[in-house]
């Protein structure tokens, strides 16, 4: 469909957007492919192109934040996507928040006249011949190429919904209140830390969690049959709770083969933690994936034993959602391992949230332009966090076996500084001074690998063949 030294992307959204642009910047020629407004997705109301589906906010601005260190850094890597956004910007507090109307109009025509970006209105229900490609059809992709897709990598490896679980910051935890075992393992070890609770804290918390506030479904996405059918597969923590007083007991809060160390005995049930990383700095609470409303989550698990400051870096949900199995399926230079010349971008690769995508659509179009960095962004960076959290196989350090990262489930990533690697010491002071600290250090290590990149620049097309982490 394209010609030689262009570049094909299905999928105008915020990533496909920002790659197209970006690539035209660097003088490759991009065709454009957009299903809107003949298809719709079911969330999407127009035919602009980067259309915002929900909330018209980017989140936070405060550079000592993740979400604003990460628009920092997208800023200096020039992306057009986050300077449409400052351009629309309306008062929102220390949050970028939009005119969505004039944000997406003005990229939609940015695009138009762009002289390297040919848009066509299409929809692909195969994937085309056409390498490289990029696909950027984000979670409500049309069913149909995701079919296709499905068929070329393996069922196991694209999801069609959400569930997560909240996820909590260890340093924020009382683990004297916990104790660590694996189900049927000795006391003292293991890979999960319990929240062991009797029979009281059991009962309260399943009160709790039948009357939590919920989200209610998105109208057009959530309330299809298919959707439905698949949330039955993985129900959330507090419809599993509606179906027996004992069924969480029974089911993912089970004590079997675990004694507590402070009591010596088996607790009635436990909330078991798993690592979000090697280094522990995060951990998510087991099969509480969950609809119930985030004040609700805050409020009802800091009941939990050692959760009363508990710092909570994401909140459970369950929502439609297409995404990869990125640790899997994904090759250091971030095409599909089982098809070469594929580069899957924005929130189907396996991250969540406006930011993320647009940075994952400046990232691909960076290491698929025609001068693409010799090495990847420090993991101590923004888009580094998120790119290790997607291939933490490439920042694994050589000899190292691989951590709970790669041989855990995945779950889609929205940044977080659970994400970070953590301090090499120990700094002085609360959480506060600790953010300082990594973002001091980010802003560091972003500036050294931005410095490399003239320097490092592949001068040839041909990828890299083994792309390794920049010096953080
Ligand atoms: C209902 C819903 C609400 C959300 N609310 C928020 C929120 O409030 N805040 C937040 O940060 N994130 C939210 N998200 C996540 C948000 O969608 C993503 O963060 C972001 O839009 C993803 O960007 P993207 O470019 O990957 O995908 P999109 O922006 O969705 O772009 C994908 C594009 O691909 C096109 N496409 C799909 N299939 C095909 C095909 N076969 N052929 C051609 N074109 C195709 C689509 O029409 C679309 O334009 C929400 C997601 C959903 C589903």
């Amino acid at each position: 469909m394209n010609g030689p030294g262009s570049v094909t992307i299905v999928g105008g959204g915020l990533a496909g957007t920002e790659a197209a642009l970006s690539l035209s910047r660097e003088g490759v020629r991009v065709l454009l492919l957009e299903m809107r407004p003949e298809s719709q997705t079911g969330a999407h109301r127009t035919g602009n192109l980067a259309e915002l589906v929900c909330s018209n906010s980017l989140k936070s601005l405060d550079p000592e934040t993740a979400h604003g260190l990460l628009k920092e850094e997208l800023q200096a890597m020039g992306s057009f996507v986050l300077e449409a956004a400052m351009e629309a910007r309306i008062p929102g507090g220390g949050a970028l928040v939009v005119d969505r109307e004039r944000f997406s109009r003005h990229l939609t025509a940015r695009v138009g006249a762009d002289p390297h970006i040919t848009l066509r209105r299409e929809r692909l229900d195969l994937i085309p011949p056409d390498r490289p490609l990029i696909l950027a059809t984000g979670p409500l992709t049309h069913p149909a190429l995701t079919q296709d897709l499905l068929e070329r990598i393996g069922s196991d490896r694209l999801s069609f919904y959400d569930a997560i679980s909240p996820v909590v910051e260890a340093e924020s935890l009382d683990l004297s209140k916990l104790f660590r075992g694996d189900r049927y393992g000795s006391p003292g070890v293991g890979d999960y830390l319990n929240v062991p609770l009797d029979s009281e804290g059991y009962r309260t918390l399943v009160e709790d969690l039948l009357r939590g506030e919920r989200v209610p479904p998105h109208e057009g996405v959530e309330d299809r049959p298919e959707v439905l059918r698949a949330f039955e597969a993985c129900q959330p923590v507090e419809s599993l709770a509606e179906s027996g007083p004992e069924t969480l007991a029974y089911g993912p809060m089970r004590p079997v083969g675990l004694v507590d160390p402070g009591t010596g005995r088996t607790p009635h049930a436990v909330v078991q933690l798993r690592a979000e990383n090697r280094e522990e700095t995060a951990f998510n609470l087991v099969g509480f994936q969950t609809k119930l409303r985030y004040s609700e989550q805050d409020r009802i698990f800091r009941k939990l034993p050692g959760f009363s400051e508990a710092h909570f870096l994401r909140y459970g949900s369950l929502h439609r959602n297409t995404f990869l199995d990125a640790p899997r399926v994904l090759g250091p230079d971030l095409s599909l391992l089982r098809l070469p010349g594929v580069y899957p971008t924005g929130q189907m690769v396996g991250v969540e949230g406006y930011t993320e995508s647009i940075a994952l659509g400046r990232l691909t179009a960076l290491y698929l332009g025609p001068r693409p960095p010799g090495t990847l962004p420090p993991a101590t960076t923004a888009v580094g966090a998120l790119l290790r959290a997607l291939v933490p196989s490439a920042y694994r350090p050589e000899g190292e076996p691989p951590g709970p990262e790669e041989t855990g489930p995945f779950s889609p990533v929205n940044l977080h500084f659970g994400l970070f690697p953590p301090l090499p010491s120990r700094v002085r002071g609360g959480k506060s001074e600790r953010r300082k600290a990594l973002v001091a250090r980010a802003r560091r290590d972003f500036a050294s690998w931005r410095e490399s990149l003239n320097a490092d620049a592949h001068p040839d097309p041909a990828r890299p063949s083994r792309l390794r982490p920049g010096r953080g």
